[in-house]
């Protein structure tokens, strides 16, 4: 991996503000653009579309152009129910926002978040056993709002409200630990922190701590398992350095390209704030969901500085 010497001039004056709203906006663009290959290898991405780069659309699941999937539909959920809270995740709320988002029939969903929420319609309990094979990506996509709920508190509540919102579908040891390197990285982000020192602050102990998740090569069509996921959105992460390269890098290795995209997209939109997302990818994302991806995280940072 090559990590830039210095950052771009626009990157550096980002203000906090502009880190979170671009962190969830670039959740909505990584989803939109990587939904069309979803499924696909790389290279059948390249037989249909050369190098995937524009929201259009499509993919196996006939999207409109600039919809997004569940990555995002989860995450809006999550925040919704945060904010109905006054800012706490509380688990029961967010079962329930997350079991009013299945009911409304989404484009797509997971096995596991299928499983875990009929598992709490079905006993009313906000947490899933403990299984040693449901490292799905599922947790570690719609964290966002969490991360963005306790800016301003210390690191324990941040991890208390990652594992509440994950542990209603996802309680797996190499999920916990994903999703939580990837808050502390948007975290650190958005606090103005850049890549080289995510690296060295975040990245570099988490493999020592796991290092099932060190890539020996190239991590071409990932899968849903998070180490396939975040091997793919590390290497693009920290092999380019701007947004829109870093989201084009990862969406193009095919598998789950709309969730890696997704996840790459939180933690670069944090990095490289509002003013580095692509217009022509603003302009294609339905604009309902950028309005509602905005004004969520503007409120979510706001209602503990309050
Ligand atoms: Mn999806
Ligand atoms: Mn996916």
């Amino acid at each position: 991996m090559s990590l830039p010497d210095s950052m771009p001039d626009a990157t550096l004056g980002a203000t906090r503000e502009s880190r979170a709203v671009a962190a969830y906006l670039g959740l909505a663009l990584g989803d939109a653009l990587g939904a069309t290959v979803e499924f696909m290898t790389p290279a059948e991405i390249r037989a249909t579309h050369g190098v995937h780069q524009k929201i259009v659309g499509g993919g196996w699941l006939r999207l409109k152009a600039g919809q997004i999937t569940d990555d995002t539909g989860m995450a809006l959920a999550l925040g919704e129910a945060i904010l109905a809270e006054g800012g706490r995740v509380q688990a029961q709320a967010v079962a329930h926002a997350f079991d009013a988002w299945m009911r409304a029939k989404p484009v797509d969903i997971g096995h596991t978040v299928r499983r875990g929420l009929l598992h709490f319609r079905l006993t009313g309990q906000t947490q899933v056993p403990l299984d040693e094979h449901a490292a799905g990506n599922g947790a570690v996509m719609r964290v966002l709002p969490a991360i963005l709920a306790t800016l301003s508190a210390d690191e324990d509540a941040l991890r208390h409200a990652c594992l509440t919102q994950a542990h209603i579908t996802h309680h797996n040891p190499l999920s916990d630990a994903a999703m939580l390197c990837v808050a502390r990285m948007v975290r650190r982000a958005i606090g103005g922190e850049d890549l080289p020192s995510l690296y060295a602050g975040e990245v570099v102990p988490f493999l020592q701590a796991h290092p099932v998740f060190v890539a020996r090569k190239r991590e071409e069509n990932p899968s849903g398992y998070v180490v396939d996921t975040l091997r793919a959105v590390f290497q693009a992460l920290f092999d380019n350095h701007d947004f829109e390269t870093t989201l084009v890098d990862v969406v193009n290795r095919g598998g789950d390209a709309d969730t890696t995209g997704a996840i790459a997209g939180m933690i670069a939109g944090a990095v490289y704030g509002e003013a580095a997302l692509p217009a022509h990818w603003l302009r294609a994302l339905d604009p309902v969901v950028r309005e509602r991806c905005t004004a969520q995280a503007m409120a979510l940072i706001g209602i503990h500085a309050a």
